[in-house]
């Protein structure tokens, strides 16, 4: 049995994460943690029986303990709950799916307790990559790509040698808007950004993708999780997602993860590395699919992307004012506050007037984060 335990159980990495779990029958589920959902927490806890639970709000997890009370299912709330389902005995994987950079203290102590880290919480990375890294390497943890690019560089990497690599092609779909130009964005409503023409995923990451800063984020990702420049990795478009992204040789070889757009593949694939195994689903068929096709990325209009390769070439704190804005402009842009095109102005005005720190401890890292949001904040 592998035993793990999830941050994020309820999103849509979680959700499918305990699929994958249930259709395999050999993984053990021993943690959860989300941010309210305990109607969902629940029927999780119903069903997997897991030891330790985190609500993010001590409200909740009272409400959940009531519910829950004729199980063993034990519940804690808040960071120190999170660390707890993060660092608790027994499991092997940790399964990063929350979203944001609230992930960046369980990532790291669940490294420090010897864990091995399924990350689909790209922010972690882009914000604190240069803490994790170093930090997995010495306490001998894997960190295991589930973002779908990112696992199939991974798969792209099996039986060579990471140091030939000549560059990584990361592919993007390019989004709802793909094609449009500024003046066409300037009255997109939430509705609109929030629906992707192939992946179905949670409501940040779906904004992200429509603005192509997913993609900038996956590049500095890329960039931690493969040891290369920001600019050894370029962005090619290919609407119909079915190229999940190449690796370029240094002798021209190219190396490519192919396959429907489906989460469950990185993320049983992450689970059992390097174990491959059945997955039920929709396959490829190159006759119906007649061709693929692929695009330069527009990053005029797209400016965010532009705007991540500048912090993912500066690093420091720069990665994390990106990172930041974008996480409280996308949430300001979801409850209508501001403008889709604001997104991008908020993330260049941060940069702009950001004093970069070299090498930031996990300290200056929150640091910037709380004045990344309070110069937002004074905006309005
Ligand atoms: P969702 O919004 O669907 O889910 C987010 C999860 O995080 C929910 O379980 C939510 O709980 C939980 N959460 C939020 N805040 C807290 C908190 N303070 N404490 C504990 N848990 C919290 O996101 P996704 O699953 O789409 O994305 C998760 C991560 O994976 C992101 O970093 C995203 O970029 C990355 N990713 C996602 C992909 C996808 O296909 N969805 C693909 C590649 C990467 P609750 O439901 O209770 O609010
Ligand atoms: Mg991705």
């Amino acid at each position: 049995m592998k035993k793990i335990a999830i941050l994020g159980s309820t999103g849509s990495i979680g959700t499918q994460t305990l699929e994958v779990a249930r259709e395999n029958g050999d993984i053990e589920v021993l943690g959860l943690a989300a941010g309210s959902n305990i109607r969902l927490l629940e029927e999780q806890i119903r069903e997997f029986h897991p030891r330790l639970v985190a609500v993010w709000s001590e409200d909740k997890a009272q409400e959940l303990r009531v519910k829950i009370a004729d199980t063993d299912t034990k519940v804690v709330s808040g960071m120190e709950g999170l660390l707890d389902v993060s660092t608790m005995s027994g499991t092997e994987i940790l399964v990063t799916a929350v979203v944001g950079m609230i992930g960046i203290r369980p990532t790291i102590e669940a490294i420090n307790a010897g864990k091995d880290i399924a990350l689909a919480n790209k922010e972690t990375l882009v914000t604190a990559g240069h803490l994790i890294m170093p930090l997995a390497k010495e306490k001998g943890v894997s960190i295991l790509p589930v973002d779908s690019e990112h696992s199939a560089i991974f798969q792209s990497l099996q039986g060579n040698e990471q140091k030939a690599i000549h560059k990584i092609l990361l592919t993007a779909s390019g989004g709802p808007f793909r094609g449009r130009k500024a003046e066409e964005l300037l009255e997109i409503k939430v509705e609109d950004a929030l629906k992707h023409p192939n992946w179905s995923m949670g409501q940040k990451i779906t904004i992200d993708s429509s603005t192509m800063i997913n993609k900038g984020l996956e590049v500095i990702e890329a960039k931690w999780l493969f040891g290369v420049d920001v600019d050894q990795v370029q962005v090619v478009v290919q609407p119909q997602s079915i190229i999940h992204s190449m690796v370029e040789y240094v002798d021209g070889a190219i190396m490519a993860e192919l396959g429907t757009p489906d989460m469950k593949l990185p993320i049983q694939y992450a689970l059992y590395y390097p174990e491959r195994r059945y997955l039920p689903g929709e396959r490829v068929d190159f006759w119906s699919l007649g061709k693929l096709e692929f695009e330069k990325p527009d990053m005029e209009t797209f400016y965010g992307l532009k705007l991540a390769y500048e912090a993912g070439r500066t690093g420091g704190s720069l990665p994390t004012v990106f990172n930041a804005a974008n996480e409280l402009a996308v949430s300001q842009f979801l409850k209508r506050e501001i403008k889709y095109l604001e997104i991008m102005e908020i993330i260049e005005d941060c940069m702009k007037a950001h004093k970069n720190i070299d090498n930031p401890t996990l300290e200056q890292i929150l640091e910037t984060e709380a004045a990344t949001y309070e110069r937002i904040n004074s905006r309005r």
